[in-house]
């Protein structure tokens, strides 16, 4: 049953769901109005009434490079679960639904025997997001190995060749977009390769993230790396590794990881990073970009992120 008289109730769409449920820094206000979906049918269905009711949307994945305004996200969130997965090895791809885990993609290859995506294992989002943002780990990224995507657009669908997404570090041409489009599915390029070494590949991986990364409320790296230098080590070289402000904290392993305390909010978060922001500039004259997405309602405050 949809909490929204207007949605299909095959959606079971529900009002005033807390996004810090569904984001890795665990805060977050509520969306108006929240979905999940399993299948094509169901994201297409759920995209198709939005527009055509003209409420605004935002489709969102594992929510692991996304902060939320405390104040909530306007309209419809479409949690994206449709994770179906074909491989085709004698063509040299695979097919991958756009809620399908990055990192359950690197260990499925793995197990097919099928190398080239084993960066993915540390990509704890979606496909759809980590082609939004270009996500990437470990000398490679999206760019690197994806050939196309079906992107949805205002109702339309095309398979986008991967050199038209204009990739760049941490960006997309979605970013830009006022039409919001919506990757479907993606096609990834794929090599034969030793199972058994692909798994040693993988373990190897998941320790070196292990020993250099916190766990905890975060999403990552908060902010890309300046050219020639990295985002970490300018924010330590400021003092301000284990620095804390309110609910919120950067972390003592790795300075470019901002975390929620539980009980933290966003503002919380945001509030860090407009400070770390400003230390860093007045220590070494870099203005650091905000690699995180910042969803919802935020008051003009948050403006000072991007200054
Ligand atoms: C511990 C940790 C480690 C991380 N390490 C890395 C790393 O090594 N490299 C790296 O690149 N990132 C890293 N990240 C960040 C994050 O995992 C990636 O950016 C990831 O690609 C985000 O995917 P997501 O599904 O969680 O996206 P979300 O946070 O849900 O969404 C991010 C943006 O993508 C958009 N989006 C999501 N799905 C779609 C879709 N289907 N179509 C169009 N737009 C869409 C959303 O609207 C939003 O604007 C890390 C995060 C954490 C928590």
């Amino acid at each position: 049953m949809s909490a929204d008289a207007r949605f299909p109730s095959t959606l079971r769409v529900r009002a005033h769901e807390p996004m810090k449920r569904h984001t890795s820094f665990g805060v977050g206000g509520p969306a108006d109005l929240w979905v999940e979906v399993r299948s094509l049918p169901a994201l297409r269905l759920a995209l198709e009434t939005a527009n055509r009711l003209g409420i605004p949307r935002t489709v969102m994945g594992h929510g692991t490079n996304t902060l939320v305004a405390d104040a909530g996200i306007d309209g419809l969130v479409i949690y994206n679960r449709y994770q179906d997965f074909n491989a085709h090895p004698a063509n040299d791809f695979v097919r991958v639904a756009s809620g399908h885990s990055m990192a359950r993609l690197a260990g499925r290859c793995a197990r097919l025997g099928l190398g080239g995506l084993s960066f993915a294992i540390g990509v704890p989002g979606t496909v759809g997001g980590a082609i939004y943002g270009n996500a990437g780990a470990f000398g490679s990224d999206v760019a690197a190995v994806l050939t196309s995507a079906r992107v949805w657009r205002c109702g339309h669908e095309s398979e986008v060749p991967a050199s038209d997404f204009d990739f760049g570090y941490r960006q997309s041409n979605l970013h830009d977009d006022d039409k919001e489009p919506v990757v479907l599915a993606a096609s990834f390029r794929v090599q034969p390769a030793d199972p058994a070494v692909l798994r040693r590949e993988l373990l190897a991986l998941a320790r070196r993230r292990r020993a250099t990364q916190p766990l905890g409320q975060n999403a990552g790296s908060f902010f890309m790396n300046p050219d020639g230098d990295y985002a970490g080590r300018l924010i330590e070289a400021a003092g301000l590794k284990g620095h804390e402000l309110g609910g919120a904290f950067v972390s003592p392993i790795h300075a470019n990881f901002l975390s929620a305390r539980p009980g933290g909010t966003a503002t919380d978060v945001l509030d860090l990073a407009i400070a770390v922001r400003e230390r860093v500039a007045r220590a070494s004259g870099v203005r650091l970009t905000p690699e995180v997405r910042l969803l919802g309602r935020w008051n003009s405050h948050a403006r000072a992120l991007f200054k």
